[in-house]
């Protein structure tokens, strides 16, 4: 007999005379003749009642299921009388597919968020994690949905890389050198002899290539990891993230924060139309506030504020930052969220950076000052997006490469995208993670990762 997903069972319209079900023990209650388990196998977040009665032959088998232990029951759906579910099992028959000993660490209380991230690896067991990742599972897909309806083309660009241009942050090295004995020229590696005859590293940004591709096949999106080694503790920030980056072709600034609002927008709507079961877990449990604040998102056109006005407001705030806000100074969390969460109390995008503080390739502003940059703040985690339109002119390129000290010798394919048919062009970067934060109120970035890594931790 085929196994049945509990989440079918549950959403059946009429009772069966036998069903097979598979899963794990939630909890076990044992009365007189009786014994009742709620079952659950990660399809859905709502466990399956199964009720045995001690007269079956498989009963002893029952008393050894403990919380945690892996069970395949055949039995019969029938209606429920209790309250809050409309179907049970009555189990027929029961097989012990793995016991589970008596320190399984996952007992009916609640743990708190520091120690399942101890356990990782069983955090898939639980409401809220089952919730999590069933939740990050479909939006991804989503995400794909979203591209494929738009006819953006999916674009894997490579994880192992040998430019260091990206310029986004410090990168993780790849190499196959023995580190303890490296082969040496004038006292330093000698990478010639390395895997790939040069130095190589983890890639923190797929955009570069992007570009290429957007270059030749129009709009492209990747969605892929990307790996920053700065040592950044926080609670928005990972050594491993995803990351969504899609380029448009002959696109401008507007089209590019059209995009990115279209986009979260999209995301948000498809969470409380879509995942409403999991969804209302967060709402309940995590933050009381999420609902309205995903309605004001969905229902709410994005305010639009550059740089500058940006400052000018901090700086008339009256509001005490712990970082100075100075026109030319890159904005800190805390003044992007005190922009989203208190003046505006709305995702709003702001753009027209300076110039000294973004990447070289993004595209000067006839202001002499200001370059045409964005980065998307929403409430709860201020930036969520940060993107541009991309300088497309090969002489204000290289002249901004130079003024930077950048080779271009190291950028040669990337500037033929200008010398052959160089056009306008712009796209972003979505972390993945901050948007699953902001979709479920989870206020740590690791909690919304399978296996975070950060610095000095790399269990699992
Ligand atoms: P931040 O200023 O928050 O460190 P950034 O300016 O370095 O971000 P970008 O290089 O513009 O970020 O990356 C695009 C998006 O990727 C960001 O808006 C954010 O959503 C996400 N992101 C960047 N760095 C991290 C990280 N270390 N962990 C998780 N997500 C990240």
């Amino acid at each position: 007999m085929t196994r049945t997903l509990i989440k079918t069972a549950l959403a059946s319209e009429q009772p069966f005379t036998e069903l097979l079900i598979k899963g794990w023990v939630r909890t076990r209650r044992d009365s007189k003749n009786f014994s009742f388990l709620e079952l659950n196998d990660g399809s859905c977040l709502a466990n399956l009642q199964v009720i045995a009665q001690d007269d079956l032959t498989d009963y002893p088998v029952i008393q050894q299921a403990s919380t945690g232990a892996a069970v395949a029951i055949t039995g019969e759906l029938v209606e429920s009388p209790g309250k809050g579910q409309r179907w049970e099992l009555h189990a027929r028959s029961i097989e012990l597919l793995g016991s589970s000993s008596e320190d399984y660490p996952l007992q009916k209380k609640r743990h708190s968020d520091e120690f399942l991230r101890t356990i990782a690896h069983l955090r898939p067991r639980t409401n809220k994690y089952g919730a999590m990742f069933r939740l990050r599972s479909r939006l991804a897909l989503a995400i794909h949905d979203f591209f494929r309806s738009r006819e953006f083309h999916y674009l894997h660009t490579p994880i192992i890389t040998g430019s260091d241009c990206e310029g986004a942050g410090e990168m993780f090295q790849v190499t196959t050198l023995d580190l303890t004995n490296p082969p040496l020229v004038k006292g330093e590696p000698d990478f010639s002899q390395d895997f790939f005859g040069k130095q190589a590293s983890l890639t923190v940004s797929g955009q570069l290539c992007g570009e290429t591709f957007a270059m030749g096949m129009g709009n492209i999106y990747t969605f892929g990891p990307t790996f920053r080694s700065e040592n950044s503790n926080t609670s928005r920030h990972m050594a491993e993230f995803w990351m969504v980056e899609p380029e448009m072709a002959f696109a401008d600034l507007d089209e590019n924060m059209q995009l990115g609002e279209e986009l979260i927008r999209y995301l948000v709507k498809f969470v409380l139309n879509d995942c409403t079961e999991d969804l209302a877990l967060f709402a309940n449990f995590v933050d009381k506030e999420l609902m309205a604040r995903l309605q004001n998102i969905a229902n709410k056109a994005f305010l639009r504020v550059t740089y500058t006005e940006a400052v000018e407001i901090l700086t008339a705030s009256g509001q005490s930052f712990e970082f100075p806000v100075v026109w030319g100074n890159d904005l800190q969390s805390e003044h992007e969220r005190f922009l989203t969460e208190q003046h505006f109390k709305q995702p709003v995008i702001l753009y027209d950076y300076p110039t000294d503080i973004k990447a070289f390739y993004m595209r000067q502003n006839d202001d002499g000052k200001t370059v045409a940059a964005m980065d998307v703040l929403v409430p709860g985690i201020g930036e969520i997006i940060g993107g541009s339109q991309r300088e497309e002119r090969l002489d204000r390129l290289t002249q901004r490469m130079a003024e930077m000290n950048l080779d271009e010798a190291d950028y040669w394919w990337y500037l033929d995208t200008r010398r052959y048919g160089g056009a306008p062009h712009a796209g972003f970067g979505l972390g993945f993670e901050r948007l699953l934060m902001l979709l479920t109120g989870v206020t740590n970035i690791r909690d919304v990762m399978p296996f975070p890594r950060t610095p000095k931790n790399l269990e699992f």
